[in-house]
């Protein structure tokens, strides 16, 4: 059957990529277009923004009907306009073959002001056409719009005073300007659809202004050491590949390079990590005992503690495993739990937990000083010993970056890119949530809305984010000792040195539970309970790794 008229969403889609669109009308039930729990969260996060918006713009009529009836939302919307009503959320409208919902619909005299919300907090490039399709639907429908707005989340607002939650701008001039495109863009569309899947060849399109569902499809995936995964390259890449360099292997011996992108390319070239002498010393920084510290957070795009602003990032969990000289450990965790503001308890525990280390060693410390400064503001009489243990956080990234490459980081220094190649394992590859992303959309369920989530799920699920944010604080103590390995300066736990140099003698460490391994310790945890975890002997580096660290 011919398709006559778009939704706004499958416009814009169409706008993004004609091929995205054929799929999305052709194959509305392709398993790419399920939506996933980290979808559903921003959708539900926007609804919640919506809902609020209308506050705003108070006493209106709501077209209360599902989006797939849309006879009689259209109908409902005529009825509120003819009946004089001030003000209509939801209004929905059908003309020159697109249809859309108009968030806010605002009556000034014989005409109206269209609102779009939005839970950003700017306006951005992709508003543009979104507002003005809706615009042109409307006006196709018979509506007199004057004047568009787009009414979004304001930074500038701090909880409790919601009062300036939102800005409204008028982008009535850029909205105008844009319509008269639009009439020839929704007939190529609406022609496109009547053929076959168009050909589209992939690129910029595929992620901007959104992940397009489909990227599987259309990318295959790319040899290793592919030209694209030059570090910090990608307009550099892009050159070098418009030249016929698709490989790292081929780069030309007269590139410009970073001194990290020369890095990588002697990497890959010679197939071995490239441990520079300078990580030595830059690794002697480190003072025992040693925190390693992690936190999860949520972003809620209203704030509902104190002192919070639209889509602050929150600490709600965190990770501490504290090393002590003498080379025993500790373990502790905690998250947060119900709709209470956890900062003041956490940033105690957090307190508690390092209280004894010289070194924070966390990996991409800026995340972790702003949870800290999130604390302090959650907990303003626990703000002097907060700053006191900002000041000692060791940023583990750059101590990789500057120092350290291996062929598999693939031109990526995230820690789920660093830590496998490392540690040639990779255990977030069985956990149920091994990304800060999932971990963060979970907490935001448990914290506020636990209701949806089995009771019989819910510890599984605690267990589940326990376990996440744990793996990063050990597997970041456990790269620390990989990179002193690979420095060749061993691991000291006081003055105790317990093994030295890449082809040194294994050395069994006496823990104050005797010999033990780390990877075979029983690592018992609850809320911050400190459980004793040993650190394991270091193993002689084998003949076949040792072959693969070369210094320069
Ligand atoms: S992956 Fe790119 S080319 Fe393929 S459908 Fe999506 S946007 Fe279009």
């Amino acid at each position: 059957m011919a398709v006559t008229s778009l939704s706004k969403s499958r416009f814009l889609a169409g706008l993004q990529c004609h091929r995205q669109l054929w799929w999305k009308v052709h194959e509305p039930n392709a398993p790419e277009l399920v939506v996933d729990v980290k979808q559903q969260h921003v959708f539900d996060q926007g609804h919640e923004v919506g809902e609020k918006a209308r506050t705003f713009v108070p006493g209106g009529t709501l077209i209360d009907l599902p989006f797939d009836r849309k006879r009689d939302r259209l109908e409902a919307t005529e009825r509120a306009l003819l009946g004089g009503a001030p003000v209509v959320y939801e209004g929905s409208f059908q003309g020159g073959g697109v249809y859309g919902a108009v968030d806010i619909l605002e009556r000034k005299g014989k005409r109206f002001d269209l609102i779009e919300v939005k839970s950003s907090t700017k306006v951005k490039e992709e508003h543009i056409p979104d507002a003005a399709v809706q615009v042109y639907a409307a006006r196709q429908a018979g509506l007199d719009v004057e004047r568009v707005e787009i009414m979004h989340l304001n930074r500038d607002c701090v909880y409790p005073d919601l009062g300036n939650l939102f800005t409204r701008e008028d982008v009535t001039r850029t909205v105008e300007a844009h319509i008269p495109r639009l009439p020839g863009e929704i007939s190529a569309q609406l022609a496109m659809l009547e053929g076959p899947l168009p050909e589209v060849t992939p690129g910029e399109q595929c992620s901007k202004p959104h992940p397009c569902p489909f990227w599987n499809r259309c990318w295959t995936e790319k040899p290793e050491f592919h030209i694209s995964t030059l570090y910090y390259g990608t307009w550099k890449a892009k050159q070098l590949e418009a030249q016929g360099v698709t490989s790292l292997l081929d780069m030309p011996a007269d590139a410009s390079l970073t001194p990290v992108q020369a890095r990588q390319i002697r990497s890959v070239r010679s197939g071995r990590p490239i441990v520079e002498p300078s990580l030595r010393g830059a690794l002697e920084r480190i003072e025992s005992p040693t925190a390693f510290l992690d936190f999860e957070t949520i972003s809620p795009a209203i704030p509902v503690w104190r002192g919070c602003r639209p889509w602050d990032r929150i600490p709600v969990q965190f990770s501490c495993d504290m090393v002590h000289d003498n080379g025993a450990s500790e373990h502790y965790e905690w998250i947060a739990e119900g709709a209470e503001d956890p900062r003041p308890e956490m940033a105690r525990r957090v307190l508690e937990a390092c209280a004894k280390a010289r070194t924070v060693i966390a990996y991409n410390s800026p995340f972790e000083r702003d949870c800290l400064r999130m604390l302090a503001i959650g907990a303003p009489d626990l703000k002097d010993e907060l700053t006191a243990l900002e000041a000692k956080l060791f940023d583990a990234l750059p101590l990789v970056r500057e120092h350290v490459y291996h062929p598999r980081f693939a031109g990526s220094f995230g820690l789920k890119s660093v830590y496998p190649a490392l540690m040639e394992k990779n255990e977030y590859e069985s956990l149920a949530i091994a990304d800060g992303e999932l971990a963060s959309v979970r907490l935001s369920t448990l914290l506020f809305a636990p209701e949806t989530i089995p009771t019989e799920e819910r510890a599984a699920l605690r267990e589940d984010l326990r376990r996440y944010c744990a793996l990063d604080t050990q597997g970041l103590a456990e790269m620390i000792d990989r990179l002193r390995e690979m420095a060749g300066i061993g691991i000291h736990y006081g003055q105790l040195e317990l093994w030295s140099g890449p082809l040194g003698q294994a050395a069994v460490f006496i823990s104050p539970r005797g010999p033990s391994m780390r990877n075979q310790s029983t690592r018992r945890v609850t809320n911050m309970t400190a459980a004793s975890r040993t650190k394991r002997p270091i193993e002689p580096t084998s003949s076949a790794s040792s072959s693969l660290v070369s210094t320069t």
